[in-house]
């Protein structure tokens, strides 16, 4: 995909330089953590991926990072081209089903960019990729900064949900967003309106794209009474957990609506609410969620997946696209 916008573009000076030599013996199989030059950041070999993804599922990265600032996020991206290797950006998981084999290359996770601004004058929020949404929902509705209360109950980060474009309860991230500061693979960066970044349901311009959001620029109505948006978050925070299964690992819902139509009601239609297959089930109280009953695997999850799909395709002749991210290889399952 290429997009047709041209927005400004800046070169990051090279602040942090690898220092490749000592990096030659480090893509063995006894791989020890490789120390980014001049900063206290690590690469890590062979890190569990399955409790940073929601599912609880999944194998492990070859390669795995989480730094702190954009010259390390740059430097991480230099590391894995010098080494060949491809690259995967990992928010909070929260959509992401992960194969058991793990996934080869370089993960780079943005869970330690965590930094926050609130302008309680203007109502412009600047948030690092990392926050979790449901934080920042809090936080905001405490200083009366009304616009993001939809988001309590969604577990990613802000960069997962600009790239998804998250929403719920009527509201969506493109509607308060202002721009979102982005990294390509090469080191150049770019701030991105919502235009560029053509949003629609559950998608943007982002996806399939290796572009980080580092972070993100967020348009709320200031001066609101903090007691009167605390008690709407809390209402929304209350509402998903008697409607929703919150009790068991899931990505929440697995595929997209299709157009004039409810996934969830016509899996339940088509008979599946309960349906198992290995740990992974078809909740009772959401049909558009798969559960991770306790010991789930991921080719479990994959091929409950393409089970709905049948049915629901034989039932209704209509195609179900998961929203979420499968990734890694899931060949054998
Ligand atoms: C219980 C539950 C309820 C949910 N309810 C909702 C809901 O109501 N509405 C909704 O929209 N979603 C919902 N979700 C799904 C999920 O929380 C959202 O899609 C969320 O935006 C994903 O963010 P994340 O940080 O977890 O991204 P991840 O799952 O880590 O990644 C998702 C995609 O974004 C990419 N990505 C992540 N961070 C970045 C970054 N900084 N820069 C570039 N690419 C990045 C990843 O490579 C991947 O392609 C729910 C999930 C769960 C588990």
């Amino acid at each position: 995909m290429t997009l047709s916008y041209d927005p400004p573009t800046v070169t990051l000076p090279e602040t942090v330089r690898l220092n490749f030599d000592s990096l030659k013996s480090s893509t063995q199989a006894d791989a020890q953590p490789v120390r980014l030059f001049g900063t206290d950041c690590l690469i890590k070999p062979h890190i569990p991926l399955a409790s940073l993804t929601s599912f609880r599922v999944g194998g492990p990265a070859q390669w795995y990072v989480a730094p702190k600032q954009v010259a390390e996020l740059q430097a991480s991206f230099d590391w894995a081209r010098v080494h060949g290797l491809p690259v995967t950006l990992l928010g909070a998981g929260s959509n992401l089903l992960i194969s058991d084999r793990g996934l080869p290359g370089l993960v780079i996770s943005t869970r330690r960019l965590r930094q926050s601004l609130f302008d309680p004058e203007s109502g412009q929020v600047t948030v690092g990729a990392g926050e979790p949404l449901p934080r920042l929902a809090w936080h905001a509705a405490a200083r009366g900064l009304q616009g993001l209360e939809w988001a309590v109950g969604i577990p990613g980060t802000v960069g997962g949900a600009i790239v998804m474009n998250a929403g719920a309860h009527g509201g969506c991230t493109a509607d308060y967003l202002v721009n979102a500061h982005v990294l390509l693979p090469d080191g150049t960066t770019k701030i991105l309106t919502p235009q560029d970044l053509r949003y629609r349901y559950r998608t943007s311009a982002l996806q399939g794209k290796n572009w980080l959001v580092t972070q993100a620029t967020f348009q709320l109505q200031p001066g609101v009474d903090p007691a009167t948006l605390t008690k709407l978050t809390t209402q929304h925070h209350q509402h998903r957990r008697t409607t929703q299964p919150y009790h068991l690992p899931s990505c929440g819902s697995v595929f997209r609506n299709p157009r004039d139509h409810k996934a969830g009601w016509l899996i339940e239609q088509a008979g599946l609410k309960g349906y198992q297959i290995g740990g992974a089930q078809i909740a009772e109280r959401h049909a558009n969620f798969i559960l991770n009953c306790g010991n789930a695997m991921a080719s479990d999850i994959f091929r409950l997946i393409h089970h709905v799909q049948q049915e629901v395709e034989q039932r209704w002749s209509l195609h179900l696209e998961p929203e979420v991210k499968i990734l890694g290889d899931f060949q054998a399952a």
